[in-house]
């Protein structure tokens, strides 16, 4: 059943749990999140970026939008890092019942006065708004900010922004950057920061962590066997999630596990079988290993069992 972000994540929030919202560009994606959700029982959320959005276009939101009507569980569909009100208001048109803003690159009075135009427009149709406050070191899909620039979040002004924008999760810097370089050995989280954020908005409010994927060494490894080439990549340490959720975060987004698990098997695919040419022979098993990656998420979060 399709609902909203803020349906799904005030519950969260409240029962101490946590919130996948995973990336999808295609069917098998969105099948793999959506059979993973069923078979957890678990609520999650569809995030599509713009670049999904240019890559898909309107057959993607159509497939999107009526898989998640379908389900037997909680969905939003959500937009990720949306860069502008038209943005915003084009995925409101399509049914997205989640929209994130994202002008963390600007000034904070910027950041404000942008981010609470788009929470009139979606709140009046009923949709919930994310935006963002402090910078993410690593590449965004439409910012690049050098690790040395990024900012972390103040408290105190994410307090002030949450007032004074009206919007319904923030994502929060506390040290983790998108992609799958998350710095050497143990990456880090600021959870000191994490805390005093949560502290000052309430033990309702849902914060969202960007940037948090696991980077599994096993898929990493499998990857790199199968021809593909990577650099030194690292995740964040599940028992840091873990920790996150506890001290206040309710939604965790992740991208780059799932487009590892689709690479790393359609690369042993092809190696595996010269011969295969037939598109879901090379495609069923990578939405299958995304389906098993999904499944271990929700198990980490604890949101299995809780639809
Ligand atoms: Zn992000």
């Amino acid at each position: 059943m399709l609902v909203t972000g803020l349906d799904i994540l005030s519950e969260a929030r409240r029962e101490g749990y946590g919130v996948g919202a995973f990336n999808t560009n295609n069917m098998e994606i969105t099948q793999a999140i959506l059979e993973a959700a069923e078979e957890r029982r678990s609520p999650v959320i569809l995030a599509l970026s713009e670049g999904a959005l240019k890559y898909g276009g309107r057959e993607l939101t159509t497939l999107v939008r009526e898989a998640a009507r379908d389900a037997t569980v909680p969905v939003a569909v959500h937009l990720d890092h949306g860069s502008s009100y038209t943005s915003v208001l084009k995925a409101l048109r399509f049914g997205f019942t989640s929209v994130m803003i994202d002008k963390s690159g600007e000034d904070f009075e910027t950041n404000v006065a942008e981010t609470r135009r788009v929470v009139e427009a979606a709140h009046a149709v009923g949709a919930s708004v994310e935006a963002e406050l402090g910078r993410l070191a690593g590449v965004e899909e439409h910012v690049a900010v050098d690790e040395k620039d990024a900012l972390l979040t103040n408290p105190r002004e994410a307090q002030i922004f949450v007032e004074r924008t009206g919007i319904d999760f923030l994502a929060v810097a506390v040290g983790t950057s998108h992609g799958p370089y998350k710095g050497k050995g143990r990456p880090f989280i600021d959870h000191e920061r994490l805390k005093k954020i949560a502290e000052l908005l309430g033990p309702e409010y849902p914060l969202v962590l960007h940037g948090a994927s696991g980077v599994p060494q096993e898929l990493i490894q499998r990857f790199r066997a199968a021809g593909g080439e990577i650099g030194d990549a690292h995740g964040i340490h599940p028992d840091d999630v873990k920790m996150a959720i506890s001290e206040g975060v309710a939604k965790i987004n992740t991208d780059t596990d799932l487009r590892l698990a689709f690479t790393a098997r359609v690369r042993e695919v092809l190696a595996a079988d010269p011969k295969v040419f037939d598109p879901r022979k090379i495609l069923g098993p990578a939405r299958e290993e995304m389906r098993r990656v999904v499944a271990e998420r929700m198990d980490l979060f604890g949101s299995s069992g809780r639809a």
